[in-house]
């Protein structure tokens, strides 16, 4: 790069931001596609023709109805909704999570349990914010001990816990969750992104609490595409959020499409009831290989150990088989020779396990 330009660059780009590389996507064409926790269902052309039609009466030249109401009183009755919560939505979970932490004061720090959903942690660079990662136990659960003195240490002023938890699949011990929430002086954000593939919910809890507000997102349903999250919480909390998130957040095609699909909803969940099944068969097929050990999952996915065979090794023989996974190995030392893998089709899930039996 030209000297010149270089200079310029270091000297005008935040120092916090200088070190830090893009969020990678690999490229997935061409593959079997099990990395993401995408939904892997396709719908009918019956059901395409209605969407288009409805998609078309759309007013493109106009704005988006900024508060989205209608998509919102749609969310609130098919996603029950409690009617004493507020709503509000986001450009993905992603989005909200970069409105938390805005919306927190730039000196508190931001805590998360780890391994969890890396975004926590790269938001808080993004914006400069200390992040303070709190290692889960070895069987992947909070340490309960560890969290509290955390807290006590660094006052956080957010504080993350997925559950299920990704990348390990499991729901953390409710009690230690509710011990962290009462010992925090910060907000407690419980992200569901799983919800729909798990038995527990801390939806009906909230109205408990005067510091926990909920995350969810409709990607992992099954809407990757459209980008929707959104913060299920007491009024005077969400307000204040609302003040940074940009008029416009949620477009037009979003608003449109997402209405169409909840209306839809009882396919959703009929199609997450399948995928818990295979999520069943997946697990009891990767127990039978002795070369691993998987971690019972409640989300879409399953993580697994290798024995003895490198992560690097099995993900790439993988690829060459045209079959895309995660690698998490690498990113965290309780993830070590670890692999994650996206529940998919039928036929996707035994092309995956032969391969894989075939390497380990
Ligand atoms: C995938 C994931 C999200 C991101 O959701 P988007 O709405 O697609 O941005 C949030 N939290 C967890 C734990 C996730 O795994």
């Amino acid at each position: 790069m030209n000297q010149n330009r270089k200079a310029f660059i270091a000297d005008w780009i935040k120092p916090s931001l200088q070190g830090l590389k893009p969020y990678h996507v690999q490229d997935a064409n061409g593959f079997i596609k099990l990395d993401a926790m995408e939904n892997p269902y396709t719908w009918s052309d019956k059901f395409k023709a209605e969407f288009a039609q409805a998609l078309s009466q759309l007013e493109i030249n106009r704005y988006p109805d900024p508060h989205c109401q209608q998509l919102k009183s749609c969310m609130r009755q098919v996603l029950n909704i409690p009617s004493d919560a507020d709503l509000m939505l986001g450009n993905g979970s992603d989005e909200l999570i970069q409105i938390l932490a805005m919306a927190s004061q730039p000196h508190r720090k931001i805590m998360a349990p780890e391994p969890s959903f890396v975004m926590y942690k790269m938001i808080s660079q993004y914006l400069g914010m200390e992040y303070i990662g709190v290692p889960l136990t070895e069987d992947f659960q909070l340490d309960q001990e560890a969290m509290l003195a955390a807290i006590a240490e660094h006052q956080p002023g957010l504080i993350f816990i997925a559950y299920p938890n990704n990348p390990s699949g499991n729901l953390f011990d409710r009690d230690s969750i509710k011990r962290i929430v009462q010992a925090s002086r910060g907000l407690v954000v419980i992200d569901e992104a799983y919800q729909i593939f798990s038995e527990d919910s801390f939806l009906n809890d909230l109205s408990q609490y005067d510091n926990v507000i909920l995350m969810r997102t409709l990607s992992k349903v099954g809407l990757a595409g459209l980008r929707l999250g959104y913060l299920v919480g007491q009024k005077d909390w969400l307000e204040q959020f609302e003040k940074i998130r940009l008029p416009y957040n949620i477009n037009t095609l979003t608003q449109a499409s997402a209405q169409f699909f909840l209306k839809h909803y009882t396919e959703l969940l009929k199609q997450a009831e399948e995928i818990k099944k295979s999520r069943t068969q997946l697990y009891q097929a990767l127990n039978k290989l002795s070369g691993i050990s998987v971690f019972p999952s409640q989300a879409n996915f399953l993580s697994f150990k290798l024995k003895s065979e490198n992560a690097d090794t099995v993900f790439k023989a993988l690829v060459k088989e045209k079959i895309l996974i995660k690698k998490l190995h690498g990113s965290h030392p309780l993830l070590d020779q670890c692999l994650r893998v996206t529940v998919g089709l039928k036929e996707e899930n035994e092309a995956f396990l032969s391969s894989l039996a075939r390497v380990v």
